[in-house]
């Protein structure tokens, strides 16, 4: 592992640290890739790397205090903005603070850095505003943005910034991750398939016992719902919409169930990603042809655009239901 104690992503480490140690560094970073695979880590670590009493010049000591307040996002120089769980967009409120912080020198640390998470979650208003404050940056301030991927920000902010494209780890690096942190190795292996080559995820995953049971459930369900009449899967249906957020939940577990019957049909050697319930999905693969996966995996994929777009969650999940086969218990 690197110096910074990141798993992965080594040239995007060894990259922040040649900025450092040449005094080369630009005033904002996009730092992009799916949640959970270190976009935050990486943030932090170079927020350390300049601010660290200690530590060589790129090499955070991570024991000082102003390491561990970093850590936290506690600490004064540091300012660490994200969408409110109540609010729909990260506000332009949210965005006016960070030039207020800029305006005045570090309190104590050489830079001030404000660490801006999902960036996508600002609508064009709030980019736009933050774009004034990018251009106008004392040589003091640090601007780090993490956003899924970099198109979903205006251009004019993605030209401002140096993008470090974060991509998903290997099934084997995010096993021997979770393996590093003690994860027994049967667990290890499945959760590094379900987290998709998001270590941060898969971590999260592993002490989220309540996750892995709803996940178990909804797969179980997805079984007896096949061999299911029709009533049967309307009553689950009106059941199932009434919890939107859980709703989409269940829609996301059943799409990667799906997508591995698909993958199964096709005959393509990927592996699997529900890895636990391979022999039961390979039997799945023997009834369902090529086409029928395909569109079923595609209708789960709208259905999910759908109730992102407001579709009545009801309606939805009953024309899910229906679009499946009937198989025998
Ligand atoms: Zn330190």
């Amino acid at each position: 592992m690197n110096s910074w104690e990141v798993f992965g992503h080594d040239w995007a480490v060894d990259m922040l640290q040649q900025h450092v140690a040449h005094n080369t560094l630009r005033h904002a970073y996009l730092l992009t890739g799916p949640s959970g695979v270190g976009r935050r880590t990486l943030a932090i670590r170079l927020a350390q790397s300049l601010n660290c009493a200690n530590g060589a010049p790129g090499a955070p000591c991570r024991t000082c205090r102003t390491c561990k307040q970093i850590e936290a996002g506690q600490h004064p120089d540091l300012l660490v903005i994200k969408k409110l769980p109540d609010k729909k967009d990260i506000l332009i409120d949210q965005i006016r603070e960070v030039s207020k912080f800029l305006s005045l020198k570090p309190y104590m640390a050489a830079y001030k850095i404000v660490l801006i998470a999902n960036f996508e979650d600002a609508n064009a208003s709030s980019q736009n505003a933050l774009l004034k404050t990018l251009e106008e940056a004392p040589s003091f301030a640090l601007l780090l943005l993490t956003a899924e991927n970099a198109e979903q920000l205006l251009p004019t902010i993605i030209s401002r910034c140096e993008i470090l494209r974060l991509r998903p780890l290997t099934v084997n690096a995010v096993t021997e991750f979770l393996s590093g942190r003690g994860v027994e190795p049967e667990k290890a292996r499945l959760l590094a398939h379900l987290s998709d080559g998001r270590p941060g995820y898969a971590l999260q995953l592993s002490t989220d016992e309540k996750a892995l049971t709803f996940r178990t459930e909804k797969l179980d369900e997805l079984r007896k719902l096949l061999a299911a009449k029709r009533r049967e899967r309307l009553n689950y249906a009106e059941k199932l919409a009434k919890d939107k957020e859980s709703f989409r939940q269940t829609l996301l577990i059943w799409l990667t169930y799906w997508r591995d019957v698909l993958l199964k049909t096709s005959g393509a050697q990927a592996e699997l990603t529900n890895i636990d319930r391979f022999e039961e999905i390979e039997n799945l693969a023997y009834d369902v042809d090529l086409a029928l996966a395909r569109s079923l995996t595609q209708g789960m994929e709208q259905t999910l655009d759908r109730l992102d777009k407001n579709v009545n969650p009801r309606l939805l999940a009953e024309v899910t239901l229906m679009d499946w086969p009937r198989l025998a218990a």
